[in-house]
């Protein structure tokens, strides 16, 4: 078995910071992968500055770090990064605070949209009050919300759409299938509007897009400002070459495939050149 870890132990020296998925990559469902405990835990006693980094946009930090925590995965809410954070960023950049939103499903217990500073609204009858919409995910009345979305954008062209996590589907641990995420949902509805001539830009917030990049260098410099860090000394490790690696690439961080998720060893060959990665693995640990 080759894993990230043995790399890492050989390789340590070099490595300014490492940045972990968590679905696919840390944990599979309710269950560690392999050894991934330990190798936290290694991370965290040599000092080697780490962030977890997710696209799940509906749960909050707290929600996230207690799933790791019930697979023994030592973590803390700040040493987590969801896609949903970076809604403060684009709030407090966009002047959004105190302005209502429309929300698709949910952005975690609490709210991410709540936390910074937006006011949301889940009611129909007040969507055109609303200055735009956010693509959360999770149980929601799709008929209804959907339908009232693709008519706030037919009359509000100009407004954002901001969706946190770009994935257009998610596999759901418990059955076996797979979730349609807000990605999907939100370019279906745009591909409605496609059709009858408006275009709508959406603002996606997760991984490969650079925001959450942003986002989580931005923290790193905070939290370790004796820390010369480097971008490609930076290991963005993942699971799926789409986001993981894909947003790695893009944004010049050293891009880790850990084959213990989504993307399978022979997908690479038929992978944008973008998507394959620097360096490639059985799992973390
Ligand atoms: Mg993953």
């Amino acid at each position: 078995m080759n894993t990230f870890a043995q790399y890492y132990n050989e390789n340590k020296n070099d490595i300014d910071a490492v940045l972990l998925d968590i679905d696919g990559t840390v944990l599979h469902g309710p269950r560690a992968i392999g050894n991934s405990p330990a190798f936290i835990d290694e991370l965290r006693s040599n000092g080697t500055p780490f962030f977890f980094l997710t696209n799940d946009g509906n749960h909050s930090l707290e929600q996230k770090c207690s799933f790791l925590r019930r697979c023994g995965v030592n973590a803390d809410p700040e040493e987590i990064i969801s896609c949903s954070g970076v809604i403060a960023k684009i709030a407090a950049d966009n002047n959004y605070t105190n302005k209502k939103f429309f929300i698709l499903g949910e952005l975690g217990t609490p709210s991410f949209a709540a936390e910074a500073g937006i006011i949301e609204c889940r009611n129909i009858d007040e969507i055109d009050e609303c200055t735009g919409v956010i693509n959360g995910e999770g149980d929601y009345d799709w008929h209804h919300h959907m339908e009232a979305v693709l008519g706030y954008f037919i009359d509000h062209p100009d407004s954002p759409y901001i969706v946190p996590n770009p994935d257009s589907y998610w596999p759901n641990s418990k059955n076996g299938k797979f979730g349609v995420g807000a990605g999907g949902q939100a370019r279906f509805i745009t591909g409605l509007l496609g059709e009858m001539g408006i275009n709508i830009k959406l603002t996606y917030l997760g991984k490969p897009y650079s925001g959450i990049y942003d986002y989580t260098i931005d923290k790193l410099k905070k939290k370790h400002p004796e820390k010369n860090i480097s971008l490609n000394r930076i290991y963005g490790i993942g699971d799926y070459l789409k986001s993981d690696i894909r947003g790695a690439n893009n944004y010049g961080i050293t891009s880790v495939l850990v084959l213990s998720g989504v993307s399978k060893f022979e997908h690479i060959a038929d992978a944008p050149a973008d998507s394959r990665p620097h360096l490639i693995f059985d799992s973390l640990n």
